[in-house]
């Protein structure tokens, strides 16, 4: 005999994104890695080249699409764009050693992690948490998912970032200083990773503000870019 459940308000709906080939990936979580990139921490002039990177999170809300239209957030007069390989979790796992890793991957996807710079700073400079900063609605616009079955585990390649069509941002995957399986284990001895994870891994040089009407597009080798509308200020 089943009891059915009562909800006495609406549950969350599942978050997804759609895959090449057809299907959507449910996401879960929403990890990303910070400083992981020499260029990035150099251009932040806030932190020691040779402290390891980390992770925080962002909500579930933060994911939007290919094509999406961001609109300018509430308290920040500097939003910013990072763009980022993002990995898409695909089998549980908990201590996954570096050779293991990659088994726990399902997909890849271009992505961007949307920052309000000036709470960043101000939290850095507090000493207080960074959600404010980063942590907020539609931050993680992401792109397409191609699995791994088809397009293996990019190692290498560049990643590149326009405004309006200018060049911002360009590095190359292989200057990541935590690699996508090392991100894998060290995530892990954190937490259970779990399948429907999003891990976003960190950001080359060349992050900036923009502004209403700006349009973003983001590239890495092998994948499909990820292109989004900055909208009218949101309240
Ligand atoms: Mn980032």
């Amino acid at each position: 005999m089943s009891s059915a459940v009562t909800f006495v308000v609406p549950p969350v709906e599942v978050t997804t994104l759609p895959v090449t080939g057809g299907g959507v990936f449910p996401v879960r979580r929403v990890y990303c890695v910070g400083r992981n990139y020499v260029s990035h921490i150099r251009e932040m002039k806030e932190a020691d080249e040779r402290d390891p990177p980390f992770f925080f999170q962002k909500p579930r809300d933060s994911i939007v699409g290919d094509g999406a239209t961001v609109p300018y957030p509430p308290e920040t007069t500097d939003f910013q764009y990072e763009v980022e390989l993002v990995l898409a979790i695909g089998a549980d796992g908990r201590n996954i050693a570096v050779a293991d890793a990659l088994t726990h991957i399902w997909g890849y996807a271009v992505g961007i992690d949307l920052t309000r710079r000036d709470r960043q700073r101000d939290a850095r400079d507090m000493q207080l948490p960074w959600e404010v900063g980063k942590s907020f609605d539609q931050s993680a616009p992401c792109g397409i998912i191609h699995p791994a079955s088809e397009i293996g585990h990019p190692g290498a390649g560049a990643i590149t970032l326009s405004v309006n069509g200018k060049e911002h941002q360009r590095g190359d995957l292989k200057e990541m200083i935590w690699n996508v399986p090392e991100i894998v284990a060290q995530l892990s001895k954190q937490v259970v990773l779990k399948t429907g994870d999003l891990i976003f891994t960190g950001t080359p040089a060349g992050v900036g503000p923009v502004v209403p009407g700006d349009t973003i597009e983001s590239r890495i080798d092998g994948l499909k870019p990820l292109t989004i509308k900055i909208g009218p200020k949101d309240a």
